[in-house]
């Protein structure tokens, strides 16, 4: 389940998350740039969806189309590295 950036709850997404979202437990934006697995301080205007103008506030909510809720990408990467090393441990028999 995907998790609040601010209070690392897990945050339970029905359907998907609207701009007026709060996170139950602290109140936090949920529809926010830090809170959206394309935020990336390393891409142009920091998102990897390459939005067209930049978010100012990146805690705040916004009307961001591209938004997609779960900072979870960073943790998907690592179990995908996992998954790969399991995988060559298995072939090398
Ligand atoms: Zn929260």
């Amino acid at each position: 389940m995907p998790k609040c950036v601010f209070c690392q709850k897990e945050v339970e997404v029905v359907d998907r998350v609207g701009v007026r979202d709060d996170c139950n437990n602290c109140g936090s934006s949920l529809h926010c740039c830090l809170q959206c697995e394309f935020y990336d301080v390393g891409s142009f205007h920091e998102c990897r969806e390459r939005v067209e103008y930049r978010i100012e506030h990146k805690d705040k909510a916004n009307y961001c189309e591209m938004f997609h809720f779960g900072r979870n990408a960073v943790e998907t990467l690592a179990d995908k590295d996992k998954v790969k090393a399991a995988l060559d441990a298995l072939f090398k028999k």
